[in-house]
């Protein structure tokens, strides 16, 4: 029998015929319906999706497994004695592989979140959902962690299906509380290392061992993590992308017709038939359901683009599968893009995602630069006090002030600040030298004095330097607040 005479003839068993429409498993929602998850009556259809393991299954597998370890392994890997990203509320600080960030380094924070944004336009206008597909932590959680528990202790789809349709049993209860205990222990786990991340682990371990009273925030946190994650992967699933994440209508703005896309060849696979022995003209599609089957929102690829696709490639690795088998070439289901799908030829670099790369390594660039550039420690002056300034019984003006020093540096600086014009000012400080251990943020109070002459308009520059026994200095500019001419301020 020649290859293009042969059926398709999954898992290896006997030819089947094709399943009449009220015995498939898998009904494909009729054209007009916009959510493949719905069933006619409007009820959700859970999805069961085969896995095809194939050349994409095997990438986004390790990814996945490289991803799920990187966020166990963080809040443990010590980098400058604290976990290699931390983020310390307590302390208001940041800690990522070492560095330390601040609240008040709004220049940093500002070029990471533009280079995040730019970063994520330019991915979607090049590769499409190829981040949905193979990196967002929904896929990687629900495919490589959620489902894989689900097949150990329900069976593979068929079985899943089968047991949903029983009624409730002692063994159906049996398998659904040892499915679900197991959904909730790994939610623990992944919530109390979120958890980890702001508390770091070598205080929230002991924490929860020795004094679970005293930790009681962290622990209703962590509950209600773990609930919102057993929820989200334990039934709420494919919707959360189609339905809830505005990723996927932010795409549709990105996409242009050289965007990456898994699409079907439409010229080669049709027109598609069942038939056992297939007639010269029929198209390379035997019409046998494994890409929908296998698809985790229950698309049918071959219908052309829809918004639900999320670029898993799983109905790629299905479709090469059922061509290896009967023979033909592979690609029937393909990466591609729109223009290649009209016979063209796809544009890797266009005009949009020239200018999002641009932005981007504009943005990355000057974020790194910051980074590079940052000094040892940081001063801020701001206005203090209740009133913009005070008048005292000499006739001079009085403004407070507070100075805030941020030590950036694994050494304690010791500050001193002065004031270089106008010479008639007088600085008192709270403090002085201003002593700021390693790591750490002070503030304190500071009154300038200054001789009512010196307003103009009721204002008075003032320029403090600011020096450190570390070699730190800086020169900063204030406005003072002052009476205009001849008028009285707060007595
Ligand atoms: S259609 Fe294919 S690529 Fe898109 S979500 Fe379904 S399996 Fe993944
Ligand atoms: S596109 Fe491929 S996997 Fe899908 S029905 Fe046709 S032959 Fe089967």
């Amino acid at each position: 029998m020649s290859a293009e005479a042969r059926a398709y003839v999954p898992n290896g068993s006997a030819p089947v015929a094709a399943p009449a429409a009220q015995d498939r498993i898998f009904d494909v929602a009729p054209e007009e319906e916009l959510l493949y998850s719905l069933s006619a009556d409007g009820k959700r259809k859970f999805m069961h999706p085969v896995v095809h393991k194939g050349h994409f299954w095997r990438i986004r597998r390790n990814i996945g497994y490289l991803l799920v370890a990187l966020f166990f392994a963080l809040p443990l890997i010590k980098v400058g004695g604290y976990p290699a990203v931390f983020f310390d509320f307590e302390s208001r600080r940041t800690h990522l592989f070492g560095a330390v960030f601040h609240p008040t380094e709004n220049l940093v924070l500002l070029a990471f979140g533009f280079s995040v944004v730019v970063t994520v336009f330019f991915v979607g206008s090049t590769f499409g959902r190829v981040w949905c597909g193979f990196g967002c932590p929904q896929t990687v959680y629900l495919e490589f962690l959620f489902r894989p528990i689900e097949a150990w202790v329900e069976g593979g789809p068929a079985k899943q299906r089968g047991l949903n349709r029983e009624p409730w049993n002692a063994r159906k209860v049996r398998i659904k509380a040892v499915k679900w205990t197991l959904f909730a222990l790994v939610g623990l786990l992944m919530a109390a290392n979120f958890v980890a991340y702001f508390t770091s682990w070598e205080a929230l371990g002991p924490g929860l061992l020795h004094q679970p009273l005293e930790w009681k925030g962290a622990i209703f946190t962590i509950s209600f993590v773990a609930a919102l994650i057993v929820f989200d992967f334990g039934w709420f699933r494919d919707q959360m992308c189609t339905i809830a994440c505005p990723y996927g209508r932010l795409q549709n703005v990105l996409s242009d017709k050289d965007t990456l896309l898994v699409a079907y060849d439409t010229t080669r696979g049709e027109p598609r038939t069942r038939s056992r022995v297939l007639l010269p003209t029929a198209g390379a599609c035997v019409d046998c359901n494994a890409c929908v089957t296998a698809c985790p929102t229950g698309v049918d690829i071959r219908r052309g683009l829809q918004v639900e696709c999320i670029g898993t490639a799983q109905c790629v690795d299905a479709c090469d599968e059922v061509m290896r088998k009967l023979g033909r070439p592979t690609g029937l289901i393909k990466f591609t893009s729109e223009r290649e799908q009209q016979g063209g030829i796809r544009h890797l670099w266009r005009p949009r995602n020239l200018a999002y790369l641009v932005l981007m390594l504009i943005a990355w660039g000057t974020f790194a630069a910051l980074i590079a550039t940052r000094a040892d420690a940081m001063v801020e002056v701001v206005r203090g006090g209740r009133e913009p300034y005070r008048m005292l019984n000499s006739g001079d003006v009085a403004n407070q002030q507070r100075f805030r020093f941020t030590n950036q540096s694994q050494e304690p600086h010791r500050f001193t600040i002065e004031v270089i014009e106008p010479r008639d000012v007088s600085l008192v400080l709270s403090e002085s030298p201003v002593v700021v251990a390693a790591e750490k943020v002070v503030t304190i109070n500071a009154v300038a004095t200054v001789p009512r002459r010196l307003f103009v308009n009721g204002q008075a520059h003032v320029r403090y330097l600011v020096t450190s026994d570390h070699g730190f200095r800086r020169e900063m500019e204030f406005l003072l607040l002052g009476p205009f001419n001849g008028s009285g301020g707060a007595q």
